[in-house]
Formats: structure tokens, sequence, C-alpha cells
């Protein structure tokens, strides 16, 4: 027994045995973080909606006014837009208005149980998923968990085509980096690679032949200009998604 305490104290010579010593670095640490208590925008969302409900109008029926679904980006610069042009109507959002998985299964649910016969994709100018690759993602986040910055902004033209490689992104902590992969199954984070026309026509196309769209759905494809506020139609787009009548055999 005396001889493992004295082989354990050498080997702490050599190595060091604090856990805290080997362990790595932990962020950086962040002084304040959000509670429910003390934010400002839990506070200000509580007292906006003090107001609202006063005037608040319920809308019972679970069946929209229009029988449409917008899909289209998160991007907040997009809510005005939304909110007055497409009223009465479905909306699914996430980073770039890019169609996933998940967004068939809404899709299919708003065709088949809540009447929806018209899909419109929006994608939009300036959009943050033309302004990194997978590549800048994976090694931000292999590099920390703590927030990056953008420290050079790249053009917001509607084309030519974004080159990444211009926007560049630094990470504002070290320490915490994590795999984007797990099991190499990455992450495809559907960045915008080859400009916003390509990508509207790529997104209608796997929207329209998604064996569980059905064909009389007709889907249209526009780019929403972040600066004018110009909806602008993507005529390829358009094209491909047409709808046609529903033949089934007997
Ligand atoms: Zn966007």
């Amino acid at each position: 027994m005396k001889n493992r305490i004295l082989l354990l104290f050498l080997l702490c010579l050599i190595k060091p045995c604090n856990a805290e010593q080997v362990r790595k670095p932990h962020c950086d640490k962040h002084e304040v973080v959000p509670t429910y208590d003390d934010s400002p925008l839990v506070a200000a969302i509580l007292a906006a909606d003090d107001v609202f409900e006063e005037t608040y109008v319920p809308q019972p029926d679970l069946f929209a006014p229009r029988k449409a679904v917008i899909v289209t980006c998160m991007d907040y610069r997009l809510n005005d837009f939304l909110s007055t042009v497409t009223p009465g109507t479905y909306i699914l959002r996430n980073a770039g208005g890019r169609l996933t998985e998940d967004w068939i299964r809404s899709l299919v649910i708003l065709w088949k149980l809540l009447e929806v016969q018209e899909i419109v994709l929006i994608q939009h100018t300036d959009c943050g998923m033309q302004k990194f690759t997978d590549k800048v993602m994976k090694d931000l986040l292999e590099g920390s968990l703590g927030q990056a910055k953008m420290v050079h902004n790249c053009n917001v033209t509607l084309e030519p085509v974004q080159d990444p490689n211009v926007c560049k992104w630094k990470n504002t902590s070290k320490c915490c980096g994590k795999e984007a992969c797990i099991d190499y199954d990455c992450i495809d984070w559907l960045t915008i690679k080859h400009g916003l026309f390509k990508s509207v026509l790529e997104d209608v196309k796997l929207i329209r032949k998604h064996p569980l769209i059905p064909s009389d759905i007709a889907i249209y494809g526009f780019i929403f200009d972040v600066i004018t506020g110009d909806l602008i139609p993507v005529p390829k787009a358009i094209k491909a998604g047409r709808a046609k009548p529903l033949y089934c055999k007997k």
C-alpha cells in the first residue's frame, strides 16, 4: 500500500494530478448572464403584451384566411414586410429560408390538414447564409462555443454571387470548442453558395419533387430586397414550381 502511495506521488510530480490543472480551460467568464427576473427583454415583452392584449381580437379559427404558406428566412428585417404583405397566411422560417426535412413535415401538415394550396418561398438579399461556409462554421465551433463576431462584412447586392471568403468572422473567446460533426455526420448548414436565384430555384425544385407534396400545390419563388423592399420574382423557380392537376391511378 505504501509503495502504491509513493508511486502515485511520483507520478504527480511528472504529471499534474489536480483535475483543474489538466482540464481544458473554461470559456471566458461572462460576468453577467441573462435571467428571467432581471432580463430587460422579458420585461419589455411582458409590458408590450399588457398593452397588446387590451385591444386583442382573438382569431379562434384554426384555418388561416389565406390558403397559403410563406416559407422564408428568420432575418428580422423581413418582419414588417411579412406582417404587411402576407397577413392571414401560415409562415415557416429558418436560417436562410432553406428547405429542410422539418419544413417538409410542416408543409405536408399544411396541405393535408390545413387546406393550404400555395407555397411561397422567399429568400432575401444580404442574407447571413451567404456570409459563411460550412468550413468557416466548423472552424469557429471547433475554436470556441463562445459567440463569434463579424469582423469584415461582404457585399449586400442581389448578384453577383457572394464570395464568402470576403466576409470574416472571429471567435470572441478561445475555449470550449466542440466538433461540429457527430459520428462523422456533419451538419449541412445549408449556406447560400451560388447566389440567391440558384438557391431559390434549388429549394423550389426540392419541394416540387418531394413525393409527399402533391402536384396540384403551386410553389412560387421570390427574393426580397432588404434595401429597397422590392419582392423580385424568380422566373425559373416559378416555372419549376407550377402546379399540375393531380391524377391518381385507379
Ligand atoms: Zn436570411
